[in-house]
């Protein structure tokens, strides 16, 4: 069994209250690795070492082009790595090695396209409307940034998060989640590798209510950038304004995707099953409420039950499988609460419903894929993040409609609309709010492709060009050019 250290300083070090928590391998459910338990005084620690490299040695001075030369190395460090991070991935999250390898080979992408970008920030000389003034703007780094991610993505939330970070100069302690660490812990060890300087990129693994919010609370750190559930992002923004720290926040979603009747059905048909049964329904843009046009509804939902009653479960490591296990144990729990609730509030089970039993699948945390139809907009399924395989089916019965039903939501994350028709597809996607949306496809995303949420799914974007701005801030600086001594200096200038 492998034993982890927090990276801090540019080495690994062991806890400071010597504490540990278990990491399990969600498919086998057993043990496979042991994560620091982070408290305050290991966040004091990283900080500590973070706010140092801020303020001298190397990378206090270290010129952007420098930067952005060293995120390139670690982009193709990242790249001859990829297949062993993925399988720590797997281990630690239980999602397809085809899902968790092909973000791994992407993830390079984000180091090159933001070191590629960071000798390109550049302030502006302003044509200042005062004489004998001359005046310009400078995007200096934020600070120290806490970044905080959730378990379904360890690696890709680093890249998202830490690539604009770092080309912007800030350095960072990242405190991925409980449970699943292991990556992002090994990972540290190729930004060594790679020549950033001690203290740019620190890990504090542990706990979120106490080394996820000692990081949060930090008096040192500048601002607060997170991956997890609304809930949480929300007691964090709060926690942060005590502090006005700058805070982006990637949250949850109940996303809609929207079949009209003039679409390619088969091709519907892969992008709905793709939204809801990949990674086996846990992702934030999940597709979870599937909108249907009713002169279609129901030959539509039952081929989209065959589709699903083909899917294979099983082992993550192997490539012919389709569905793995649930992560965690509390999310296998809200998983079947949720098919329970839906049961009880009237929706009807077309498809599973209920855990997956056979001696094949020995970690216990299966849930069959599941589908509801008779679903109505008012139903905890058709409002809630379920964060599994548990599709709701809503039918409606025109554009007006679909716009009505798909943004009568708290959330405003991503949104998919099935139709050949270009004009609806124009007014579709300037109908919903969602900070994305996806036409006759689903879950695309590209490391120069803004992303992020409207409402209740978030602040701030992650990705292209705007990310970087999410960790400068603009300073203002004004010289005068007279000699002259104001008149008045009781007036402003
Ligand atoms: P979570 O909110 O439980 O945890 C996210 C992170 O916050 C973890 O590192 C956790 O340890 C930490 N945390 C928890 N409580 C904290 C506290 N009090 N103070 C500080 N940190 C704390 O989320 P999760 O269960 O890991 O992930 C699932 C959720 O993430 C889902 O809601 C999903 O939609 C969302 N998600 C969003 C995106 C996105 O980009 N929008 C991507 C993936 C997942």
């Amino acid at each position: 069994m492998k034993t982890y250290g927090h990276f801090i300083d540019g080495a690994y070090v062991e806890p400071l209250k010597g504490k540990w928590i278990d990491s399990f391998n969600p498919y086998t459910g057993e043990v496979w690795a042991r994560i620091p338990q982070g408290c305050a005084d290991d966040v004091d620690r990283a900080v500590a070492a973070a706010s140092r490299a801020m303020r001298e040695g190397p990378w206090a001075t270290m010129n952007a082009s420098a930067r952005g030369k060293l995120m390139l190395r670690l982009a193709d460090l990242v790249a001859a790595n990829a297949e062993r991070l993925a399988e720590v991935e797997v281990r630690d999250n239980g999602k397809l090695m085809a899902e968790m390898l092909g973000q791994l080979r992407y993830h390079p992408e984000w180091w090159r396209y933001f070191g590629g970008l960071a000798d390109k920030v550049e302030g502006a000389v302003m044509p200042i409307d005062k004489p004998e003034m001359f005046a310009f703007t400078r995007h200096e780094p934020v600070g120290v940034v806490g970044a905080l991610t959730a378990w379904n993505s360890p690696l890709i939330f680093v890249a998202w998060k830490c690539a604009p970070a770092i080309a912007a100069g800030c350095s960072v302690v990242v405190k991925p989640s409980e449970f699943a660490s292991a990556s992002t812990l090994e990972f540290a060890a190729l930004t060594k590798e790679a020549g950033f300087p001690d203290g740019v990129f620190n890990v504090v693994s542990g706990y979120g209510p106490e080394a996820g919010s000692a990081l949060v609370d930090h008096r040192d750190v500048a601002k607060i950038t997170f991956t997890g559930s609304d809930t949480t992002g929300a007691r964090i923004y709060a926690q942060a304004a005590q502090s006005l720290k700058r805070v982006s926040l990637e949250l949850g979603g109940k996303s809609p995707n929207i079949v009209f009747d003039d679409c390619d059905i088969d091709a519907a048909l892969a992008g709905v099953i793709s939204g809801i049964f990949a990674a086996t329904g846990q992702t934030c843009i999940a597709g979870s409420r599937v909108l249907v046009q009713n002169s279609i509804r129901e030959a539509f939902s039952q081929r989209l039950a065959e589709l699903g009653r083909s899917a294979r479960k099983g082992d993550p490591m192997l490539p012919d499988t389709n569905i793995g296990p649930v992560t965690t144990a509390p999310q296998y729990r809200k998983i079947l609460e949720y098919i329970e609730i839906a049961k009880a509030e009237g929706a009807r089970c077309i498809l599973g419903g209920g855990p997956a039993t056979s001696p094949d699948l020995p970690g216990g945390q299966f849930v069959e894929p599941t589908i509801f139809v008779d679903v109505t907009p008012g139903m905890r399924i058709a409002r809630e993040e379920v964060f599994g395989p548990v599709l709701s089916i809503l039918g409606f019965e025109d554009e007006a409609e679909a716009v009505r039903l798909a943004n009568d939501t708290l959330y405003g994350l991503a949104a998919g609309v099935w139709t050949t028709d270009i004009g609806r597809a124009l007014r579709m996607s300037s109908a919903l709010k969602a900070g994305t949306v996806w036409v006759n496809t689903y879950r695309a995303v590209s490391y120069m492709m803004p992303f992020g949420g409207m409402k209740r799914s978030g602040l701030g974007r992650e990705s292209g060009v705007e990310a970087i701005r999410e960790y400068l801030e603009t300073k203002s600086v004004w010289i005068s050019t007279t000699k002259d001594v104001p008149a008045n200096p009781f007036i402003m200038r």
